[in-house]
């Protein structure tokens, strides 16, 4: 089966590949000649995520999935959210996102913080949503040089190291993408 996952992004592509059986063909979107832009309009994680996996089903026809991830943190009653790629603004910055919330926080004790993924699937002409979290905490100066985004300022709950301080695959084991994609390959095994 050929299975569109509506990312440009390589290295997600490769990862969930090989995380599949081979009856299941991965799809980029260039693969497919898509070159359209996406805009994320929804207001929520999961409508976003639907929104991206229904544009391609409905003008490419294929089964396919998309992802989207938030930083919600507790004392911000969830922000930045959905917007967490432009957090301070356009265009997406991550060091200036990480400064906006290291000083967001300054004077707030509660530093729990959790990231958030939701999966959208269209197969087969149904629909399926996969959510994937991970809990953690805000640290009070960047720590680490590994990862991307936030990944700098959040450390995971129960471990002494920042996600940037953790080797890619420790990461994608304990990840809110990891978990998210875990159930999803599950799904897809037993389909
Ligand atoms: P996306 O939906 O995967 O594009 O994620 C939206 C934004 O959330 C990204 O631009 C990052 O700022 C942030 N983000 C998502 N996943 C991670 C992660 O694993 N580590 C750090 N930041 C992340």
């Amino acid at each position: 089966m050929k299975l569109v996952f509506a990312t440009n992004n390589l290295n997600k592509l490769k990862e969930v590949q090989e995380m599949l059986p081979n009856s299941i063909e991965l799809l980029s979107l260039k693969d497919i000649s898509c070159f359209d832009e996406i805009d994320e309009t929804e207001t929520t994680l999961e409508g976003n995520a639907k929104l991206k996996a229904d544009y391609i089903t409905n003008k490419f026809g294929y089964n396919c999935f998309a992802d989207d991830t938030g930083l919600e943190v507790e004392s911000l009653d969830g922000k930045p959210g959905v917007y967490s790629a432009r957090f301070a603004g356009e265009p997406a910055n991550s060091e200036k996102n990480m400064q906006k919330l290291l000083i967001d926080l300054e004077n707030k004790s509660n530093k729990k913080a959790q990231f958030r993924t939701t999966v959208a699937l269209n197969i087969d002409d149904k629909k399926f949503l996969f959510e994937g979290i991970c809990k953690g905490e805000i640290l009070t100066q960047k720590q680490g040089e590994k990862g991307f985004g936030y990944d700098p300022i959040f450390k995971p709950k129960g471990y002494q190291k920042s996600f940037a301080e953790m080797s890619s695959t420790a990461k994608n084991k304990i990840s809110h993408r990891g978990i998210a994609i875990q159930k999803l390959v599950a799904f897809l095994k037993n389909y």
